[in-house]
This record gives structure tokens, C-alpha cells and sequence, in this order.
């Protein structure tokens, strides 16, 4: 029987999360019901609830649930009722790029995960009053006490491991490690430079100092964020709005410039500004992303000492090894997230989104009451 639930509902764009009653479809085959006992919030949920993306509206976002198995379809096999898990995106398992271990490159990523909002078969996992609502995000819309999520977004987690202190490794975390891990891959002795001290920013510099890179830039204007990326391992901070970006990087470097640049703000114009701050052979990775259709220019002779510009969604992780390496080490204390949480009741949602906006919180996780 279809169950009834509590969820944050976007009535259309820029409407704020009501909390109502929904109706959770039944698993499917490969399916989970997951009691979410924590949910982090995310760039991307505010720009699908302000109108910013063609996610169908009315909907239930939230995509870094975490929570306890409830039920499983017929099929699952990688978890079962009790198992603790974090929730992440979804993937079809089958395309070249999901065989290849790169499932945030899956053809079919766009659809399943941020535009569709139905399951891949075309039907609803949410409705109310008898009309389907935009479910399905990112596989789990888990701004709710319930969600429906098909087994390749649910990683099993250590049950020590408390789910408040790991929901946002499902996104904004494993993007910024996977940006500096999977991507930049730093060699002993280079620079690391990390555009933007928000969620994804602060990952990044904590994976840098977890590897062998021995300069590490925080750029950010707010000056309580740079002294927090200097706590999390950031050898050096810039602030672009009193000092020239590509003048400190050359200072920091010795004129060398950055070996990696982690860009997270979505800003073209600091997207530019970092191309232009890469060593010979350098790479930036673009983490942030602008609105859609936007383009940005670069210098082209610029580019031809070695230096690459990569895209990434969701750290090119594969979360079902990658997931349970950052449990682990939140678990040691040395990927210490709870400097960016702040935790609040999920009833609380309005005020979560509201301290994000105005960066009080870096970032909002709310809270489930029990079962
Ligand atoms: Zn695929």
C-alpha cells in the first residue's frame, strides 16, 4: 500500500518549502523506502526551487539524504530493512560511461537525476490529491520523512558513523574531494588554488591537505570563511576583493602559478580569472555551475602551455567505493565536517535556506524526528 508521508513541497518557482502530506508510491523492483534520519541542503535544491531549472513544479527536492532502510523491492540485493545509508545520485548501471565506473557521467544522468522528476519508466514515485508531484530528484527527493530512491543511490554506511555528521557526502562533499582526488590527482610539492569557501570549496581544500600537495589557496571575500579554510588545511587565503587574484597566486607560487584550480563559484568571470592563474600543465576544474546556456571566453595562446579546463558532476565518483572512504575518514576525524554543519529541525527548513542564503550557515543539514 502506498504510504503517506511528510515532505517539504515547492508549489512553483521561487515559492518557499511547505511542509504537507504526500503519497509515497510502493518500491519497485529495484527500490528502497528509506526513513531519512538526516538531509543536507544544497546550491542546486535552491536554484530548482527559485525556478532556475525545469524541474517539475509542484515538487519534493533534496539530494543528500541520509537515513535507515525501511522496505526493499524484490530485486535489491546491495542493502535491506535496518542497513544505514547515504543517499546519492542515480545512474542506469548499463550505459559505456556507468560500465566505465563513471556514473555521474551516465547518459541518462540529466533526466533521471535533475529534469525529470519521474522514474526512468516515465511514472511518478510522488503524487497528492490524487495528482503526481516532481519526485525522483537526484533518485531520492528526501526533503521528506520518506523517500523512495532506486538502489544504485543508496551506499551502505558504518552504523557507528552518526548520519547528521555524513548526509552531505551524497553531493556537495564527494564533489569537492573528487574534484582535487579524481581529477587534479595533486603530485608531491604542487598548488592547490580553491575558488569559493562555500560547502564544495572546503571539501576541496580538506582533500587537498589529505594529499601530497604542499600549497593549498582558499579565495573567498568573506573573511570568517578564509580563516576557516586556514583550520581545514589552506596554506594561504586570498581575498579577491582587496587584492589581484593572479598577482597573489604568482606571489604565493614564485611567478610558477597553480598546478590545480578548483573553481566553485559559477561565476564566469572568476572562471576566467583562474584559467589565467594556472602553471603550464595546470588544470581547473569547473565545479560551480552558472545558468544554463551560459559561455565564458578565454585567452586561447593562453591555453597552449599544457593547461586543460575539465567539467565535473559529482566528483566523477563511484559512490559505492568512494562513499564509504569519506565515512571513514569522518569517522577518524580527519575529513572533520561538522566545522561547515549546522543542524536543523526539518520543520525549520525556511530558516535553514534563509541562514544559507545569507552565509550564516556553510552548511544547513536537517533533522528527522524519530520513527
Ligand atoms: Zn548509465
Amino acid at each position: 500500500m502506498p504510504q503517506t508521508t511528510r515532505a517539504a513541497v515547492v508549489e512553483s518557482g521561487g515559492a518557499p518549502f511547505t511542509l504537507c502530506d504526500v503519497v509515497l508510491d510502493d518500491p519497485g523492483p529495484n527500490e528502497a523506502v528509506i526513513r531519512l534520519v538526516a538531509a543536507g541542503v544544497c546550491h542546486t535544491d535552491l536554484g530548482v526551487a527559485s525556478g532556475g531549472l525545469p524541474f517539475p513544479l509542484p515538487g519534493v527536492l533534496g539530494h543528500e539524504g541520509a537515513g535507515v532502510v525501511e522496505a526493499v523491492g524484490a530485486a535489491v540485493t546491495r542493502v535491506a530493512p535496518g542497513d544505514h545509508v547515504v543517499l546519492s545520485f542515480t545512474s542506469c548501471g548499463d550505459c559505456r560511461d556507468c560500465r566505465g565506473g563513471h556514473p555521474a557521467y551516465c547518459s541518462t544522468w540529466l533526466p533521471l537525476n535533475l529534469l525529470g522528476g519521474r522514474r526512468a519508466d516515465g511514472s511518478s514515485t510522488l503524487g497528492r490529491d490524487g495528482e503526481p508531484l516532481g519526485g525522483h530528484f537526484f533518485g531520492q527527493s528526501s526533503f521528506a520523512e520518506r523517500a523512495l530512491a532506486d538502489e544504485r543511490s543508496l551506499v551502505k554506511v558504518d552504523a557507528d558513523v552518526p548520519l547528521t555528521s555524513i548526509a552531505p557526502l551524497g553531493c556537495g562533499v564527494q564533489t569537492g574531494v573528487g574534484a582535487v582526488w579524481n581529477v587534479l590527482r595533486p603530485a608531491a610539492g604542487d598548488t592547490v588554488v580553491v575558488l569559493g569557501a562555500g560547502a564544495v570549496g572546503l571539501s576541496a581544500v580538506m582533500a587537498a591537505a589529505l594529499s601530497p600537495a604542499t600549497t593549498i589557496v582558499a579565495v573567498d571575500r568573506i573573511t570568517e570563511r578564509l580563516r576557516l579554510a586556514q583550520e581545514l588545511g589552506a596554506t594561504h587565503t586570498v581575498d579577491p576583493g582587496s587584492a589581484d587574484l593572479a598577482e597573489s597566486i604568482a606571489g604565493i607560487t614564485g611567478g610558477r602559478g597553480a598546478d590545480g584550480v578548483v573553481e566553485t563559484t559559477g561565476n564566469v568571470g572568476v572562471l576566467r580569472r583562474g584559467v589565467d592563474t594556472l602553471a603550464a600543465r595546470g588544470t581547473l576544474v569547473v565545479v560551480g555551475a552558472p545558468p544554463f546556456g551560459t559561455e565564458v571566453a578565454l585567452d586561447v595562446n593562453g591555453l597552449l602551455g599544457g593547461k586543460r579546463v575539465v567539467g565535473l558532476t559529482l566528483g566523477d565518483s563511484e559512490t559505492q567505493t568512494f562513499i564509504p572512504a569519506l565515512v571513514e575518514l569522518v569517522k577518524r576525524g580527519r575529513l572533520p565536517l561538522h566545522r561547515l554543519i549546522g543542524t536543523y529541525a526539518f520543520e525549520d527548513i525556511g530558516r535553514a535556506v534563509r541562514d544559507m542564503t545569507e552565509g550564516k550557515t556553510i552548511k544547513p543539514v536537517l533533522t528527522f524526528a524519530g520513527p
